[in-house]
């Protein structure tokens, strides 16, 4: 969410031209602000014309993107239930294939892209399913869903739990429940074919 808000203002402030971004940016008086003004006015015409998938590229949304990213995923998280560090990989693989859990146990997973491709073809998420059952149209489905980073908004009733796409160096942690049912619960990243070549797993409640 606060990525794509990024976006938008990066969008709106592509409709302005420069010398007015400029002028903004001084009226602030801070002079430290101008020129933060200066180079944030450099990253939005560098930005202008491109697609959002190259913009997610520029430093400045990755640095944001990962802030919005660690910030949740600090200190509080890690009362709040059993850490899991997963790494996925430009070779769409997962570190963690196997997560063993108590029923109900609480779980907090953290995804870490530990690529260096670009989130646009090569981005990853940890999507938690509540039934295999559900796995073909879930996968299916989440091919259609580029707007919302590979994430069918008509299925959140199958996900359990579900991480945000990450590009190269960023981390989401997501906290959730095992389910209270002893069984095998399947896991993937959603981006489109990744599931197909093996990036997948399961948790299972015992
Ligand atoms: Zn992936």
């Amino acid at each position: 969410m606060r990525e794509r808000r990024y976006y938008a203002d990066e969008w709106r402030a592509c409709a302005r031209s420069f010398p007015e971004i400029l002028f903004i940016n001084a009226m602030k008086s801070s002079r430290v602000l101008f020129l933060a003004g200066l180079v944030t006015g450099a990253v939005f015409l560098s930005g202008c014309g491109k697609k959002e998938g190259e913009t997610a590229q520029s430093p400045d949304a990755s640095a944001t993107a990962k802030s919005a990213g660690d910030s949740p995923a600090g200190a509080p998280t890690a009362a709040s239930g059993r850490q899991i560090e997963i790494a996925g990989n430009d070779t769409m693989k997962f570190s963690v294939t196997e997560i063993r859990a108590k029923a109900g146990e609480s779980l907090s997973v953290t995804l870490t892209n530990v690529g260096t491709m670009p989130k646009f073809s090569m981005g990853h998420n940890w999507v938690l399913l509540k039934s295999a059952s559900v796995l073909d149209k879930f996968v299916a489905d989440a091919m259609q869903a580029a707007t919302t980073d590979y994430i069918p908004m008509d299925r959140k009733a199958d996900m359990i739990a579900h991480t945000r796409l990450l590009g190269p160096k960023e981390k989401d942690t997501v906290t959730f429940q095992a389910p209270k049912e002893p069984g095998r619960y399947p896991f993937l990243c959603s981006f489109p074919g990744h599931y197909q070549v093996g990036m997948r797993g399961e948790l299972i409640v015992e």
